[in-house]
C-alpha cells in the first residue's frame, strides 16, 4: 500500500492521540502516506481528509482526546453511506483504513472490508470492553481518574462519616467499576455482570452501621442502575441516607497514562503493519503482554468477560 487513512470514532478515549500518532510515524517510516480523517466516519462521508506528516502529530502524545475529533454518524451504518466512504478514500488515493475506536466503530471497519476495503481496528475505548483484547486504550487513564476521584470523596466521607455511591462510565462492562472499586478499597461494586443483591447490600451496610463503621463507598457501575436509582431504593428499603456522586466525562478526559501511551503506540504501530501485508477486516489488541492481531469478526462472536476473580477478591478484602 501507498497511502493510508486514520480515524478516530465513537467516544474519545485518553490515548488516542498517541495511537494516530503511532500509525502516522510507523507508516511514514516505512515509505507509506498517510491521510488523516476528521469526525469519524462523518467526516469520511464529507471528505473531510488531509494529509499528515511526522510534524503534524507532534505534541499530541501527552495530550488526551482525538486531534482527529470523533463523532457518530447515522449515514455510515447504513451500506450507502459506506460506498460513499469508500469512493471518497478511493478519490484520495487511499487504499487501507484505521479505525481507532470502540465497538461500534468496529462494525463500521467490518463493514467496509466486506465491501472490499481493507480496514483495521485499533481498541480505543474507556470501557475495556472489547473481546480479544485483555485492555484497550484509555482504560488504564480513565481507571485512574476514577481512583483519584474515589480517594478525594472517602476523605470527606470519613470526615463527616456518611457513605457515598459513587457512578462510574463502563457501558454494559463492569471492568472500570470492578478494578477502581477494588484499588479504591470500595465496600461494595456492584456491575452488570453480576446479579445486585441488594438485600445482602442493605444487611452489609447494617452490620457495619451496628459495628460502629460510619462510611462507606459504593462503586455502581452505569450499566446495572444510576447512582441515583440505587440511592432511592436503600432509602426505601432501609431508610439509608448516602450521598450520591456521578463522575460523569471527566473519566473520559486527561492526559494519558504511561500504560495508555505505551499500549497505544503498540497497537497503533501493529496496524499499520498489518496493512503493510495487504490485509484487513482486522483486530488489534493485546493478549498476555502480546500484540496480537485477530479476525475483526471475533471481536463480536465472543462476549467480552470482566475478571469475575477480583469480584470476590473485592468481597473478601472489603470485610
Ligand atoms: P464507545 O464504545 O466509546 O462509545 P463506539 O465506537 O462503540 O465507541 P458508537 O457510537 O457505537 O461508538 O459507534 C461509532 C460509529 O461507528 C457510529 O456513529 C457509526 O457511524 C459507526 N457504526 C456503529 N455501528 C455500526 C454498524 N453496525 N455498521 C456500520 N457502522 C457502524
Amino acid at each position: 500500500m501507498k497511502k493510508i487513512g486514520v480515524l478516530t470514532s465513537g467516544g474519545d478515549a485518553p490515548g488516542m492521540n498517541a495511537a494516530v500518532r503511532a500509525v502516522v510515524r510507523k507508516a511514514i517510516f516505512h515509505g507509506m502516506e498517510v491521510a488523516g480523517i476528521y469526525h469519524g466516519y462523518q467526516g469520511l462521508i464529507n471528505g473531510n481528509i488531509e494529509n499528515l506528516d511526522v510534524g503534524d502529530v507532534g505534541d499530541i502524545i501527552q495530550r488526551g482526546g482525538t486531534m482527529l475529533h470523533s463523532a457518530r454518524c447515522l449515514e455510515f451504518k447504513t451500506e450507502e453511506g459506506q460506498r460513499k466512504a469508500i469512493s471518497q478514500l478511493k478519490e484520495h488515493g487511499i487504499e487501507g483504513l484505521v479505525v481507532i475506536g470502540g465497538d461500534g466503530s468496529y462494525r463500521g471497519a467490518l463493514a467496509l472490508s466486506k465491501l472490499g476495503f481493507p480496514s483495521v481496528g485499533v481498541p480505543g475505548t474507556i470501557d475495556n470492553d472489547i473481546p480479544g483484547t485483555d485492555y484497550t486504550i484509555g482504560f488504564d487513564t480513565a481507571l485512574n481518574t476514577i481512583i483519584e476521584s474515589i480517594d478525594k470523596i472517602r476523605d470527606t466521607a470519613t470526615s463527616h462519616e456518611r457513605s457515598f455511591i459513587i457512578e462510574v462510565m463502563g457501558r454494559d462492562a463492569g471492568d472500570l467499576a470492578l478494578w477502581a472499586g477494588l484499588a479504591g478499597g470500595a465496600e461494595t461494586i456492584l456491575i452488570p455482570e453480576v446479579p445486585s443483591d441488594i438485600d445482602g447490600l442493605v444487611r452489609r451496610l447494617e452490620q457495619g452501621y451496628e459495628r460502629g463503621k460510619k462510611h462507606s463507598i459504593i462503586i455502581v457501575a452505569e450499566g446495572v442502575m444510576s447512582a441515583g436509582e440505587l440511592a432511592t431504593l436503600l432509602k426505601e428499603k432501609a431508610d439509608i441516607e448516602t450521598r450520591v456522586s456521578v463522575l460523569g466525562h471527566i473519566q473520559r478526559g486527561g492526559s494519558p497514562t504511561g500504560r495508555d501511551r505505551v499500549l497505544a503506540s503498540q497497537l497503533g504501530a501493529k496496524a499499520v503493519e498489518v496493512l503493510m501485508e495487504d490485509r484487513g477486516g482486522v483486530a488489534i489488541g493485546i493478549r498476555n503482554h502480546q500484540v496480537v492481531d485477530y479476525e475483526l469478526s471475533e471481536a463480536f462472536n465472543k462476549a467480552h468477560k470482566a475478571e469475575l476473580s477480583m469480584y470476590t477478591l473485592s468481597q473478601e478484602l472489603s470485610i
